[in-house]
């Protein structure tokens, strides 16, 4: 069996429907989606010692299946730069989920690379009752919670679907650079949009997807936060 159909069988035997972020970011790994480097600890010492081997400057986030907006828990530690700073995030990520919910289930802290602040995308799926899978394109914040400036296709597609996907937003001129901002990686932006078209066609029993935000440079990019919610 494929580590995507044991993460997925495993969440049904445990009668979860949202994937934890660990999880969703291994089925990222395993089509090749850019996710930031990432173990899950279930001490300070084990936190410390990922965060060593990971690299400076770290994020702390909590793992709980009862905690799924894990900044509204208090459980996302951002730029973490020794490890006296992991030990504190730790305990007050920690305390917070108890605050939180007393009884979350907390399957441990996930430790990871912090990705450096750039443009941010968005790239998702929704599992359509009469298309089946849909792709989703934008670019993060206001682009798409305001100005709804998204683009939409029914899985699969191919190259040049997903590479009209990303130039048909208005918002386009930001990714392909102006005045004296650089081109971003539109290349390796398309890429994620073919392969999240691949995944959520193998795997029907997706429901939503959401890589949100994906952090786009001018070579490459990094998702920051994924979601992956089953039927
Ligand atoms: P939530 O469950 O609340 O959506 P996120 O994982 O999205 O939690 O974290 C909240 C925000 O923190 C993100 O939207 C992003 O701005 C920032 N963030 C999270 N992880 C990272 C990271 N590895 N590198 C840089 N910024 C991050
Ligand atoms: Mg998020």
């Amino acid at each position: 069996m494929t580590k995507v159909s044991e993460i997925i069988s495993n969440a049904y035997r445990e009668n979860r429907k949202n994937l934890l972020e660990p999880e969703a970011k291994t089925i990222c790994q395993e089509y090749n989606i850019p996710v930031t480097r990432f173990n899950v600890a279930r001490s300070e010492d084990e936190a410390i010692r990922f965060a060593q081997q990971i690299g400076y400057p770290i994020v702390l986030k909590i793992v709980s299946p009862d905690i799924i907006h894990k900044s509204d828990a208090g459980g996302v530690a951002l730029n973490l730069r020794n490890h006296n700073d992991i030990i504190e995030a730790f305990r007050t990520i920690m305390d917070n989920a108890k605050k939180y919910k007393s009884k979350a289930k907390i399957a441990g802290v996930l430790v990871q690379e912090m990705a450096p602040s750039s443009t941010e995308v968005i790239v998702g799926a929704i599992k359509d009752d009469q298309f089946g899978p849909s792709l989703m394109f934008g670019l993060g914040g206001i682009f798409v919670e305001i100005l709804e400036d998204v683009a939409f296709r029914v899985a699969p597609i191919i190259r040049e679907e997903a590479e009209h996907m990303v130039t048909e937003i208005k918002a386009y001129p930001v990714l392909k650079g102006y005045r004296n901002q650089p081109a971003l990686d539109t290349t390796t932006i398309v890429d994620i949009i073919l392969r999240t078209s691949k995944l959520v066609t193998d795997f029907q029993e997706i429901k939503e997807l959401d890589l949100n935000p994906i952090m786009v440079y001018e070579k490459g990019a990094k998702t920051v936060d994924a979601r992956i919610i089953l039927e």
